[in-house]
């Protein structure tokens, strides 16, 4: 059985296709710059080197039908027609409080994640765009929404709502909702088997450390907090993101600075987080050159960085009752040492140990910890395409 995996974001869309009868990844790439000149797709099959051809994308249904083409063509492709594809799995942002798994798309279903646009007006749209080219050209294929956000509906309601007036969470559904929820499942199932116990008697804070970067407190299989709110900017400080701040501090900018709505949030996305610490990059990679090469704001950015994901791991493991393991995943984590070994720093109190020797491993599943560290600390590389496969394949089923 092969399922068809698409991630939508405002002017892209990544895709891999997967045979779910060995996990193997058949072919898989990346629709560029749509919408905007000089778009292309970036193609690879069978793990062999990316093709990229210059293709007019003028928007997301062209590439998907650009997609269909690359699939099924002579040589390049990896399947004979469409009808192959037993389904396709969607990565879907938000789907509020009505979705705690993820759904086989019907028209009901489509109307729900639309409602869910107020919510996540930047993430949303694209996925619904994405799911409706696939409908069109894909008309008897099932497709399915697997949402960042269902993996977190298990946060009981005193973790979950702000200290804001009740009515605002009846009238609006704000609330913290939580993201990565598809990566936090797999990275904890995963530890689960590396540690060879079942997920039901583990409590496990999962680090997602990326560009975007969330923590995850996972107790007996569910998550029960997360650092992300009621949109992806609370929490952390990430690459570009400003994390959790005094709300004061919006109104403070507002007025000092002239901004409207739209450039605050601009200010707080996009030009904020290590970037806006460091003034060097939004990339740890640069970071990390710079702050080597003794710039001072890179070093702060880096310290600052660990120190919020080190506050979240104490927080976490007071919130479940103490913790069993620590997981390192997404670029950052899975990646780089330094940061893990910074973020753990002083935690031996907890019962952390690290291996400095095996902490230098790179994008391999490692258990990283002393040999007797009560608190286990794990590498572990997310596969969220994998996981909205395996999705997909238990809802066909
Ligand atoms: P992601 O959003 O998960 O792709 O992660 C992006 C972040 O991961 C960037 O800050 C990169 O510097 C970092 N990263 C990705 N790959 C590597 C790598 N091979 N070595 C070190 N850092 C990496």
């Amino acid at each position: 059985m092969k399922i068809l995996v698409i991630n939508t974001g405002s002017s892209s869309l990544k895709y891999q296709l997967i045979d779910m009868t060995n996990e193997a990844v058949l072919a898989k790439g990346l629709c560029d710059r749509i919408g905007i000149a000089n778009s292309v797709l970036k193609h690879s099959k069978d793990g062999s080197d990316q093709v990229v051809i210059e293709k007019d994308l003028p928007d997301h249904k062209v590439a998907i039908q650009e997609v269909v083409n690359v699939l099924v063509d002579e040589k390049l492709g990896v399947i004979a027609s469409m009808d192959e594809i037993a389904a396709v799995g969607h990565r879907v942002v938000h789907g509020g409080e009505k979705f705690h798994d993820s759904v086989i798309i019907n028209d009901e279903v489509m109307k729900a994640i639309k409602d869910c646009i107020e919510l996540a007006p930047l993430h949303n749209p694209p996925n619904i765009i994405g799911i409706e080219a696939c409908q069109q050209i894909m008309p008897n294929t099932p497709m399915i929404a697997v949402f960042d956000t269902a993996f977190h509906q298990t946060m009981p309601t005193h973790a979950f709502l702000y200290a804001l007036p009740y009515e605002i969470y009846e009238k609006y559904g704000v609330r913290k909702y939580g993201f990565h929820g598809t990566s936090h499942k797999y990275v904890a199932q995963r530890a689960a088997a590396v540690l060879n116990k079942p997920i039901e008697e583990l409590r496990l804070v999962s680090c997602h450390l990326g560009n975007g970067a969330s923590v995850c407190a996972i107790k007996y299989g569910k998550s029960v907090e997360t650092s992300m709110g009621f949109t992806p900017l609370a929490g952390l400080a990430m690459g570009t993101r400003c994390g959790t701040l005094d709300p004061a501090v919006i109104s403070y900018l507002m007025e000092k600075e002239k901004m409207s709505v739209k450039d605050v949030n601009d200010y707080l996305n996009k030009k904020s987080g290590v970037l806006g610490i460091s003034g060097v990059s939004s990339d740890f990679r640069d970071i990390q050159a710079a702050a080597e090469s003794g710039n001072e704001r890179a070093m702060l950015a880096m310290d600052i960085f660990c120190y919020r994901v080190k506050k979240y791991i104490g927080e976490y493991s007071a919130v479940m009752g103490g913790v069993d393991a620590i997981i390192f995943t997404a670029g950052i984590g899975e990646n780089n040492g330094l940061i893990r070994e910074k973020v753990l720093e002083g935690l031996e109190f907890l019962g952390v140990g690290v291996d400095s020797k095996l902490n230098e491993v790179k994008g391999k599943e490692t258990d990283v910890s002393t040999p007797d560290a009560k608190v286990r600390t794990l590498v572990i590389p997310t596969n969220e395409e994998l996981a909205i496969a395996r999705e997909s394949i238990k809802l066909l089923k």
